[in-house]
């Protein structure tokens, strides 16, 4: 089982399940323990700084503490430390993407999702390059800039230079004014090799969800096929930072173990990268399972309601302050207006989760990975995320610019965002409205783009987001950055 040491290149010594145990119990001692409790909010919190904030982040131990804690007021003031990190760092920018479905062929039996192998219901499905490209222009026409690639794992059917392939179409389709600026990774655990692979393509974040840090059940719920391997799974972000990328995507799929449990696991998993690569996450995902072709949630009895959610989210927000926490359309509209105040900073839009998805006429359910809760188009999320006070961004700068892994955070931590984040999110935005935008949608975007670039600090800076919208509005001059 092994003694509990972050920067051990071992599964069980990284996330140790003795650690895990004895945090929860440390955790379940202290939940009412208000002293503690505030000191640890206290700790999280930012604080002032000469060139702008900082924040500390939590171990996994404080932070729960503060999971377990179930005092109202305490939890209160738990959601204000998570909105004030978020706002301290992220502002109120809230990046937006879609996932693009490759192929539902599977090797694996995960007994959660519908790709799993045995499943012969499920039409298979695999997108040739023509059809990638169609899929790329109708997400184009949508307005997005940021695609997250999915597929099943399946040496022969999608092998990983079906996938490179793929990432070099998605990349040559330039239609009207679109592009896609930045395409993130959601594959199977695989070899350095292969992450160098895709690190030479150009990815984004790879992106790969843990699903349960508990050993014993991840056997279980992965009795078949390659993915069974829980070290070579858990292990998988370590060997994609040595293939050279920077960016990596952490996530648990909560409903399938007990959600104390992997929350210690995910923080310590984050921790662990931080002790061994000197980089934490750059994103941590939140999925909660779903129901989907021959898949019945009810099935998975560790189910969390929305309040427990809420709270994950908010406690991920103080222990990792860093990290770009993304939510899916998994999740219903009120959910998703409710986790943006706690810590959330990207949202998909007008996602589908079948193969071939975008350019079938009618949203196609028969290859759907799971059901989506929010079936807004692209366009009624943008107003509504602006109309909550909010400013959609369709940046990729920060990559495009080599700011990834620790250069990310350096802006971040040197309060640069107000002066390069906020005019990146201003520019795309007003791209968007011009290219793809219903005109209430434009209407509001334009009063928010106004009243936002005042808040822009340097006056250079100002000067020059000003002219560039003022070129995108008259011109097709387009993908402007800071
Ligand atoms: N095949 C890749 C792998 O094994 O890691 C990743 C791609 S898979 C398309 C993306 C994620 O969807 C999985 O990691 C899992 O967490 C999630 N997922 C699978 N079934 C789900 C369900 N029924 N409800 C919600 N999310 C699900």
């Amino acid at each position: 089982m092994g003694i509990y040491n972050p920067k051990s290149l071992k599964a069980e010594e990284f996330i140790n399940d003795d650690e895990i145990r004895q945090t929860i119990a440390y955790a379940e001692a202290n939940k009412h323990n208000i002293e503690l409790i505030n000191k640890i909010i206290e700790k999280a919190r930012p604080k002032k700084t000469e060139k702008g904030c900082t924040c500390q982040g939590l171990s996994h131990r404080e932070a729960s503490v503060l999971l377990a804690c179930d005092i109202p007021e305490m939890t209160k003031k738990i959601y204000e430390a998570a909105e004030e990190i978020k706002l301290s760092f992220y502002g109120n920018r809230i990046v937006i993407f879609a996932p693009l479905y490759l192929s539902n062929y599977c090797v694996n039996g995960c007994v959660y999702c519908p790709y799993h192998l045995k499943n012969k219901r499920i039409p298979r499905r695999k997108l040739t390059q023509e059809e990638v490209k169609a899929e790329v222009i109708a997400l184009q026409d949508m307005g997005h800039k940021r695609l997250a690639i999915e597929s099943g794992e399946d040496p022969v059917n999608n092998p990983i230079e079906y996938i490179l392939d793929c990432i070099k179409t998605i990349y040559s389709v330039h239609h009207k004014n679109g592009d896609i600026r930045r395409v993130n990774v959601n594959i199977a655990a695989t070899t350095v090799e292969n992450y160098r692979k895709l690190k030479e393509a150009g990815i984004g974040t790879y992106i790969l969800f843990q699903e349960t840090y508990h050993k014993q059940s991840y056997e279980r719920l992965h009795p078949t096929g390659p993915k069974h391997n829980y070290a070579y799974h858990t292990e998988a972000m370590d060997r994609a930072m040595d293939g050279g990328i920077d960016d990596v995507g952490l996530g648990v799929l909560f409903g399938l173990e007990l959600y104390k449990y992997e929350f210690a696991g995910l923080i310590m998993h984050a921790e662990h990268l931080e002790a061994v690569h000197g980089v934490g996450p750059h994103t941590i995902s939140v999925p909660r399972i779903k129901r989907a072709d021959d898949i019945d949630p009810s099935a998975f009895d560790n189910g969390i309601d929305d309040e427990t959610f809420a709270k994950i989210v908010a406690c991920i927000r103080l222990a990792v302050p860093y990290t770009g926490m993304i939510i899916s359309t998994r999740e219903s509209e009120e959910m998703r207006s409710r986790l943006l105040r706690l810590g959330i900073s990207q949202v998909s839009g007008g996602s589908r989760t079948s193969v071939g998805g975008y350019t079938e006429e009618k949203r196609p359910h028969d290859t759907e990975q799971f059901d989506v809760s929010d079936q807004r188009s692209l366009d009624e999320v943008v107003c509504w995320l602006m109309e909550n006070g909010h400013i959609p961004s369709f940046c990729t700068a920060c990559y495009r610019e080599g700011r990834t892994g620790d250069r990310f955070m350096a802006l971040c931590k040197n309060g640069q965002i107000l002066n390069c984040c906020h005019p990146n999110a201003l520019m795309t935005l007003s791209e968007y409205l011009e290219d793809y935008a219903s005109e209430k949608t434009k209407k509001v975007g334009y009063s928010i783009i106004n009243k936002e670039l005042k808040r822009i600090p340097t006056d250079k800076v100002r000067e020059i987001a000003v002219k560039n919208i003022l070129d995108i509005k008259k011109s097709n001059r387009r993908d402007f950055r800071f």
